[in-house]
């Protein structure tokens, strides 16, 4: 089978080892005699399974008592709706942290539901510098994109929102580094980056957030539904959710969060380090607001044809989907917990080759 890295932002690699122990599970999980796709949801075997992946998640991010953990349906993207549609019911207003594209899409949603304020925006690519005067201490909570898939820019400290709730949209760095579960109200996060396959959004909320929604908010956007019924309300999407069990697994059993952190920030900056000794191509966000997970550079030059070359002659070394987002253009490399650092090591020594033919 030909070697492949995939660099895609999502949907993103999945570790090898849970893709074999899946494959070696696909026909009779646990003795069962049935894949996991055609369990009950409501058999002992899947119930386990949820139970397992509810429990490692706890385990691995020190998540509280406190707060629930939720597996839904509908992308980071029902989110959107689905947080101000619970949240914003007191004061209805809510203070967002703009900071690239979604969090303009998580803007854009939260209007049709109350007063929403732009706190703080991204001039070229920076994180705004945030202080605690700029909130709305009456704001029903505080929006913020913790990583910008697409612009390649992540928060390195929170800010400070006093009382007010921080909620989160962690899709694309979610269990890439320990963070603080109790600085927030609730957390969101697509699952094709970090966690497992597409389809399945986890949501983690603290309890006292669940249970304000208004009767006219849908049983089905209601956090109360799902964390009464332990997100079996109906069907959840059970194989996802047993593949994010596996690479929960796989995360612990590389040492938690700590050891995942630093493999990421020695991916990175492996990959930032080329990029910035690099005659022809350049990472443009500042040293201080790079992701560790998503890496868009383009050519010095803005020569397309240079790029699109880069592009073409990579995926012949198995170096997949580097194309750059529709909105930005250049090239992007996600470099998620999945990709190993043979994969980042293949890539720079591509950078140097192409560009020793280049230049
Ligand atoms: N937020 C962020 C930060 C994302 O990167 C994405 C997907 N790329 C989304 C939201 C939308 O996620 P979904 O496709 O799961 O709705």
């Amino acid at each position: 089978m030909k070697q492949v890295y995939n660099f895609s932002a999502g949907p993103a690699m999945l570790p090898k080892s849970v893709l074999e122990k899946a494959q070696a599970e696909l026909l009779d999980f646990n003795g069962s005699g049935m894949s996991v796709m055609e369990l009950s949801h409501r058999s002992k075997w899947f119930i386990d399974v949820i139970e397992a992946a509810e429990a490692n998640l706890r385990n691995l991010m020190a998540i509280p008592d406190h707060y629930h953990v939720l597996f839904l349906q509908g992308g980071a993207s029902q989110q959107f709706a689905m947080a101000p549609m619970n949240l914003m019911v007191k004061n209805k207003k809510a203070d967002y942290v703009m900071t690239g594209s979604w969090s303009k899409k998580a803007y854009k949603e939260a209007q049709n539901f109350g007063e929403v304020r732009i706190v703080g925006e991204d001039t070229n690519n920076q994180i705004p510098t945030l202080t605690k005067d700029m909130f709305d201490p009456n704001a029903d909570y505080v929006h913020i994109t913790t990583n910008n898939t697409i612009e390649g820019t992540a928060f390195s400290e929170l800010p400070d929102t006093g009382d007010v709730p921080i909620v989160a949209d962690m899709s694309s760095n979610i269990l890439s580094t320990p963070i603080d579960v109790t600085k927030f109200g609730l957390i969101y996060a697509g699952a094709q980056k970090n966690i497992g396959p597409a389809g399945l959004t986890i949501v983690i909320i603290r309890d006292d957030l669940v249970g304000q929604a208004p009767d006219s908010v849908p049983t089905m956007l209601n956090y109360q539904t799902h964390v009464k019924n332990k997100s079996s309300f109906n069907t959840p999407p059970t194989y996802s959710i047993y593949i994010a069990k596996l690479v929960f697994d796989w995360l612990l059993e590389l040492g938690g969060l700590e050891e995942m952190e630093k493999l990421n920030r020695t991916k990175a900056d492996l990959l930032y380090q080329a990029l910035d000794q690099s005659q022809i191509f350049t990472a443009p966000i500042k040293a201080e607001y790079r992701s560790l997970m998503n890496v868009p550079f383009v050519s010095v030059n803005g020569d397309q044809e240079l790029e699109a070359k880069f592009i073409a002659e990579a995926k012949q070394e198995g170096l997949e989907t580097l194309k750059g987002h529709r909105s930005v253009g250049g090239m992007r490399a996600s470099i998620y917990n999945a990709m190993p650092l043979a994969g980042v090591e293949k890539l720079v020594d591509f950078i140097k080759k192409f560009e020793e033919n280049n230049r």
